[in-house]
């Protein structure tokens, strides 16, 4: 069993979200805990950021404050030409505050009636920010994944969330609700951010350990 050398709190709720870092993390001597494990009374706070890079800090560094360990969280969207990049960081609300998935798929759907096959490109995009407390809270490290594709003009498949039924995969000619949850994985937004995640956090644990070392040094250990 792999010596775990620090803790790294995912600023989520979301139990897909944690399940797959943790898969992603495995090896390294990280443990990763879910906020509601360490802050149980966690409000997220609101994400009102022009860039998914300032909303996905924005996230890890309150967490980091407040739990002062090592802190991810995430955050992204669908970013369609056609658009301008709407949805982007409204992603979730594209179709107005507390809207569901079907809702705004029908905006989107509606807001690209108009476009030809060949405008209709899009991409998902994942940031995913770290912060550590120890060294800066205000220097964040930023990892992104990214997943290029078209809208469809229907809704295809069963599986997934959002606009998942309506993003067709470049390639493969299948949109994500048509993927199975591996197959998603294995070329998402989000697991690719992820994998570029990977040697920040490995360079991070090389610090500490040597931080660790030489403070030990200092103390006369052997
Ligand atoms: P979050 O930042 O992961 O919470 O994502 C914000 C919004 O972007 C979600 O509510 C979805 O509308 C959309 N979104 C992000 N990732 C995906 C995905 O993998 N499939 C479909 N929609 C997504």
């Amino acid at each position: 069993m792999t010596s775990t050398v620090m803790t790294i709190v995912l600023a989520t709720k979301n139990p897909g979200k944690l399940a797959e870092i943790r898969t992603m993390l495995q090896g390294l001597p990280v443990d990763v805990v879910s906020i509601s494990e360490v802050l149980p009374t966690y409000v997220s706070p609101i994400e009102d950021g022009d860039t998914f890079e300032a909303n996905a800090f924005k996230k890890a560094r309150a967490v980091a404050a407040a739990t002062q360990l090592v802190t991810l969280a995430d955050d992204s969207g669908l970013v369609v030409d056609a658009l301008g990049g709407r949805p982007g960081v409204r992603s979730a609300r594209y179709a107005g505050e507390g809207a569901s998935d079907a809702e705004n798929n029908a905006a989107l759907l509606s807001a690209m009636s108009e476009v030809d096959d060949p405008q209709r490109t899009a991409r998902f995009r994942c940031v995913i920010a770290m912060v550590d407390p120890y060294l800066d809270l205000d220097r964040p490290v930023y990892a992104e994944g990214r997943c290029e594709g078209t809208i469809a003009r229907s809704a295809r498949g069963e599986s997934g969330f959002g606009y998942d039924p309506l993003f067709v995969v470049t390639g493969l000619g299948r949109t994500f609700a048509e993927l199975s949850h591996a197959e998603k994985n294995a070329l998402s937004h989000r697991g690719k951010a992820v994998a570029a995640l990977v040697p920040h956090v490995e360079s991070l644990i090389r610090a500490r350990v040597q931080e660790a070392k030489s403070v030990l040094v200092g103390q006369g250990s052997s």
